[in-house]
């Protein structure tokens, strides 16, 4: 008999529980009944399924959670949740690395700590036998730490379907020197995802040097890169400003639009950018066949005074617990890149989904400027980044935001 959990006494024992039921749900180690519950936030069914495979539908879900117990109300929005998710995945062709040469710099500082013998990086928690075991030393878990915040951890990547490639990996890690950073990453993700759902996986990979042999890897990819790309970090001050007005009048290469996922004309910046570039830019648009939150597209500006527009498509604001930082962030990174990737010197940026997606402008600016800084760190190409304000207020958090956290002179 599998342990049966009481979804009422998770939701009253808090966040912890629901995420710690998690790995047991998704081995199918437990059932849960639902008896009682007729709703839960978004946030609550994020943590309780975190760690259900990607393949799984709402028939295989509603199993674990004993369908008998679901309310209609509840399967609804369950049921929503499984379609929501299943569109943020993204094909294989779609992902791409925004790892900078400065983040594998980071990761590499680890290095030294992997490769020192007999020191304890985990315990075993003997108190609790099912629920987290394992206590990971503060070395990995600023390695962890590192992952995340340098984008090795890719957040859409169904890894559930990568599983059999990963323990490939680790029985032959020869084959680890074929690998390029994106595999490496898709490897990272898919050991990180796993340890949440077999605790201990990587107290395993730590004990058979499997993550010394990846980090390894990536020191020779590191050094083929800085044959290629002389990374000389740059400063970015002075060449990110702001400006009241409209993003249409801008002196820039560029213009992005904060637009949707079927690149459609909709309000604010796609109404008046459209409106300016006039038809030619709707049907260019329509061939893309839309672009998933976080991505970004080229197109031309036709009518408008700037050959090239980026169209990329904001989060809409859901309370902060979909993953709405990472994919703003995501939306500057991924402009930035292709941008990058084009004649373009100068490019003016609206404040993504601070309008109709509701985001909390203070928030938004700041993510805004944090990944604007650091992609400008570590490239030459683009001289100018403009954030256009047209309203007063969020002109004004850009200035205050962009004197503290740019401007050398103020500490
Ligand atoms: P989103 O749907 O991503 O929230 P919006 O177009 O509704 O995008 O708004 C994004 C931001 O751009 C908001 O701060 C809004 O005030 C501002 N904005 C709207 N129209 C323009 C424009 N023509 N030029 C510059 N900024 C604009």
């Amino acid at each position: 008999m599998k342990p049966a959990f009481k979804l009422q006494d998770l939701l009253q024992q808090g966040d912890a529980a629901l995420a710690a039921t998690s790995s047991l749900l998704g081995q199918q180690m437990a059932v849960i009944d639902c008896e009682g519950v007729e709703f839960m936030t978004p946030g609550q069914l994020d943590l309780l399924f975190a760690d259900i495979p990607e393949a799984w539908d709402f028939l295989t879900l509603a199993q674990v959670l004993e369908s008998h117990s679901l309310s209609d109300a509840l399967a609804q929005q369950i049921s929503q949740w499984i379609t929501l998710r299943s569109g943020q995945v993204e094909t294989e062709q779609e992902l791409s690395s925004t790892v900078t040469p400065k983040g594998i710099d980071r990761l590499l500082s680890f290095l030294p700590i992997f490769e020192r013998k007999g020191i304890r990086l985990y315990e075993v928690n003997s108190q609790q036998s099912v629920l987290e075991p394992y206590i990971y030393s503060s070395e990995v878990n600023g390695f962890l730490q590192a992952l995340h915040d340098e984008g090795f951890i890719l957040p859409n990547f169904d890894w559930g379907v990568w599983v059999d490639d990963a323990i490939q990996y680790v029985n032959e890690p020869d084959l680890l020197h074929y690998a390029d950073l994106l595999t490496l990453q898709k490897l990272l993700t898919t050991h990180v995802r796993m340890e949440r759902f077999n605790s201990g996986n990587l107290a395993q990979l730590l004990d058979n040097g499997h993550i010394l042999e990846v980090l390894l890897q990536l020191v020779a990819i590191r050094e083929s890169m800085a044959d290629i790309e002389q990374v000389v970090p740059t400063s970015s001050v002075n060449r990110i400003t702001a400006t009241r007005g409209d993003i249409i009048q801008q002196p820039v290469d560029a213009v992005v639009n904060t637009t949707n996922i079927a690149l459609d004309i909709g309000g604010g910046v796609s109404e008046a950018i459209h409106a300016a570039a006039g038809p030619g830019l709707k049907e260019e648009c329509r061939k893309l066949k839309g672009c998933a939150v976080g991505q970004a597209k080229l197109t031309r500006g036709y009518n408008l005074s700037v050959p090239w527009i980026i169209h990329t498509v904001g989060p809409v604001w859901q309370g902060g617990l979909q993953q709405e930082d990472e994919l703003l962030a995501q939306c500057y990174r991924n402009s930035l890149a292709l941008a990058a990737l084009c004649p373009i010197q100068s490019i003016a940026f609206p404040s993504i989904s601070t309008g109709f997606h509701g985001f909390p402008i203070e928030r938004a600016v700041h993510i805004a400027l944090t990944e604007v800084d650091r992609f400008l760190q570590n490239n030459t190409s683009i001289e100018k980044v403009i954030f256009v304000c047209r309203d007063a207020k969020v002109f004004e958090v850009y200035s205050k935001l962009i004197k503290e956290m740019l401007d050398p002179s103020v500490v």
